[in-house]
């Protein structure tokens, strides 16, 4: 019945991981040099030659790749094979700029959709369960990738996309729907909306939920477990390196096994391009070790991570990342501190609030401007002007204990705040518009 848990490979020891790994990467630095123009003159302008390369011992050698570089590749500068061979794109949701492009080939499909099914083994789905799968269909990742998943385990997929909350509702229901998969804020979202209709969670048929695609904490995670009764479990990917599932959380909770065996991870200083030791934090490197059609080598993610070896209580040795929090352009330096949006989630739920809210930074005569706007609660009706004064100057209080600066809290009216089907927009930043 588990025949996405494949022990053979996830629970290798190190060394022949890294064997694995070492193989791969010779045979795939060649694959890129030999067919992609773009990347054989970085590698000649950095002074190497795939002979260079003998294992991952080498791999410090290579330049690195970023989005930049597929941007200026755009849109077949980095296709490896040719276009006849290859039978899909996908396309990054233009989070941070223009949309970046990735083909695949019949077989590079296959691994992706492999790796979604690990993830959805190791959050317990098998045949017998109801996948529904709330994250957009069409260009992003996130639909095409589970769906694929959930499809290899045998489960019954509901290819709801999202958007459209009281159908996901009904068909949950009328389904029994068991594992939803989309991304943290739309579950959160379903989840306030199944309340309002007055399911309580043992009334929700699910047991877990696979939530990505977008950085959400620890206390997020409490809070969508109560509301819908389940075991919430972080998936990470990227449409660059593939999509999602190119890490995955075990039943362990505490960070997300890197299929090591297709993907291989590093983590660097951000602004030296140093490669740091094991358990540092810095920016995500990937290297795509199988990928035929858009085989990317040291790609920088831009996600700030840390990575980390230790024995995991699900048998699988596959190196761990920790959640990661944002990326190096999420970070928004506001009055010359570095905050997070994160960090402003992880208050607001902690000081008893629901992870609807708003950053909104500006600029007024040269000074930033740091406004935080997040819904009261419905048991606040009865409050007087004065309690919500008094609820706004304990945030702010609460918010720069946190991140060293205080933002002007508003606390408004509940549904005030746009719902998120996807991706949430959690910052507005209206200095760039000046600059
Ligand atoms: P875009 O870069 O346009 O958002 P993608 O849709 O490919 O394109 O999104 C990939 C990015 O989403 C990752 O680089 C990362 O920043 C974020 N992400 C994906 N999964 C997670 C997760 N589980 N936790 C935090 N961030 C995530
Ligand atoms: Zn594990």
């Amino acid at each position: 019945m588990e025949r996405y848990y494949q022990p053979e490979i996830e629970t290798m020891p190190v060394e022949q991981i890294r064997a694995v790994q070492s193989e791969k990467l010779v045979k795939q630095v060649k694959h890129a040099y030999e067919h992609v123009a773009y990347y054989r003159s970085k590698m000649d302008e950095a002074g190497v030659s795939p002979e260079d390369i003998r294992g991952t011992e080498d791999l410090y050698k290579l330049p690195f790749l970023s989005k930049e570089d597929l941007r200026i590749a755009y849109p077949t500068g980095m296709l490896a094979v040719p276009m006849s061979e290859c039978v899909r794109i996908q396309s990054t949701s233009g989070t941070t700029g223009r949309r970046v492009i990735a083909f695949y080939t019949q077989e590079d499909i296959k691994l992706w959709e492999e790796c979604c099914a690990r993830a959805l083994t190791a959050a317990g789905a098998t045949k017998e369960d109801v996948v529904q799968v709330s994250y957009g269909y069409g260009l992003f990742t996130g639909g095409a990738g589970l769906n694929g998943g959930s499809h290899l385990i045998g489960s019954l997929t509901l290819p709801m996309s999202s958007g459209n909350t009281d159908r996901q509702i009904q068909f949950m229901m009328d389904l029994g729907s068991t594992v939803l998969c989309c991304t943290p804020s739309y579950a959160a979202y379903i989840g306030e909306t199944l309340k309002e209709q007055g399911y309580k969670p043992e009334d929700i048929p699910l047991k877990a939920g696979i939530f990505g695609a977008e950085p959400w904490t620890e206390e997020m995670r409490q809070s969508i477990e109560e509301t819908l009764g389940i075991k919430a479990y972080d998936i990470y990917g990227l449409t660059e390196i593939s999509g999602p599932g190119v890490s995955f959380e075990c039943s362990e909770q505490g960070g997300m096994h890197i299929n090591e065996d297709h993907f291989l991870a590093e983590i660097i200083n951000p602004i030296t391009g140093e490669v740091l030791p094991e358990g540092e934090k810095g920016e995500l490197v990937f290297t795509c070790l199988d990928k035929a059609a858009f085989p990317l080598l040291r790609y920088r993610t831009r996600d700030i991570c840390q990575l980390f070896r230790t024995k995991c209580s699900c048998g699988r040795t596959f190196i761990r990342m920790k959640k990661p929090m944002g990326r190096s352009d999420d970070m928004m330096i506001i009055r010359g501190v570095n905050v997070f949006p994160s960090q402003i989630e992880a208050v607001l739920l902690k000081e008893g609030y629901s992870a609807n809210y708003q950053i909104v930074v500006d600029r007024v005569n040269n000074t930033d401007t740091f406004d935080v706007f997040v819904e009261f609660l419905p048991e606040h009706f009865e409050d007087t002007v004065r309690d919500i004064a008094n609820k706004e100057r304990k945030l702010q209080e609460a918010i720069r204990n946190m991140v060293g600066i205080s933002p002007k809290v508003h606390l408004s009216e509940p549904k005030t705040i746009t719902r998120s089907e996807g991706k949430a927009v959690r910052v507005i930043d209206r200095r760039k518009l000046h600059d």
